[in-house]
């Protein structure tokens, strides 16, 4: 068997394309971002969520501080941009240089603008089941899912990676959806065993190459959140030859990546509807 690649560059096209169409009705959105420091990665994040923001068609600021910016300097700009009106979604790049508290910056945020869906409300409205913000990886992950219609109640779901921002929130958005959920990490004892039973798999850990064909079961879905700078260019945490055993896999690049900018997007105009209600 040879997989079907599942195609989150096409399917995050199309959706920005309803995003955009969703600024036009509703006048105008904005969208800031803040990145404090240099980080060549995030550099590259930031730019890309800014050029997606600006051709839907959504006002995007972006903020550049210096590496030695405070922490109560950041406070302040996000308090100012939780009373500015035209500002619909703050977005604050991770990491934060050391000096700077990395909660205390994400519970600044109001939560209505928390568009990466990080604040502890909207973590939390999450895990009780209740409509909010939640962030742009899971979320983006489910409409692909849903893109390709897998069958998520009844199945047996494994995600690898528990981290606050990817595997804790698509483990719950696939848990309310039915799936029969484990959740895997460093001290799994026998990591192959779980992915093994996996009829969706969801692999985000940053090790390239992890999960191997063996690993997997004949036939299921892999998703491949991982994003590993090698000397081969950029590589998932899956083995490439896992194509030969799943059904369905997502590509790196051009898989989860460009769904959760488009999430991204489509928060953004929640946010936006919300406040003007
Ligand atoms: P974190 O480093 O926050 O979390 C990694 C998780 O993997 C941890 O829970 C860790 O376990 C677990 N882990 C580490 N080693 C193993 C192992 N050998 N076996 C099983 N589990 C292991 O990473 P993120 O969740 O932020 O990101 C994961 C990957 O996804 C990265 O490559 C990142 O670049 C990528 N990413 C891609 C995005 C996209 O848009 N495509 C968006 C966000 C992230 P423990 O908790 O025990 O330490």
């Amino acid at each position: 068997m040879v997989a079907r690649l599942m195609d989150g560059a096409g399917l995050a096209e199309r959706i920005r394309a309803q995003v955009a169409d969703e600024v036009k009705e509703l006048g105008e959105v904005g969208l800031t971002t803040i990145l404090v420091g240099e980080d060549p990665a995030s550099d590259v994040y930031i730019r890309r969520k800014q050029d997606a923001a600006k051709e839907v068609g959504i006002l995007a600021r972006d903020y550049r501080l210096e590496e030695k910016t405070t922490e109560d300097e950041v406070l302040d700009l996000v308090g100012r941009l939780n009373r500015d009106d035209g500002v619909d979604g703050i977005l604050v790049q991770l990491p934060l240089p050391g000096h700077i508290d990395e909660q205390r910056v994400i519970e600044a945020v109001d939560p209505a603008k928390d568009v990466d869906g990080f604040h502890p409300v909207n973590a939390g409205r999450l895990s009780l089941g209740l409509d909010g913000l939640v962030a742009g990886t899971p979320t983006g992950i489910l409409t692909l899912l849903d893109e390709y219609d897998v069958p998520l109640s009844g199945a047996r779901a494994v995600v690898v990676g528990r981290s606050n921002i990817v595997g804790k929130p698509v483990a719950l958005l696939l848990l309310a959806r039915n799936a029969t959920v484990t959740i895997c990490h460093s001290r799994t004892a026998d990591l192959a065993a779980e992915t093994r039973r996996a009829d969706v798999l969801v692999v985000a850990v940053g090790h390239a190459g992890l999960i191997t064909p063996d690993m997997v079961k004949e036939g299921a879905t892999v998703v491949d959140v991982g994003m590993n700078r090698t000397d081969e260019g950029l590589r998932g945490d899956v083995d490439p030859a896992v194509m030969e055993r799943a059904g369905l896999m997502t590509p790196v690049p051009g898989g989860v990546g460009p769904m959760t900018i488009a999430s991204l997007l489509r928060n953004t105009v929640k946010a936006a509807r919300r406040r003007r209600c």
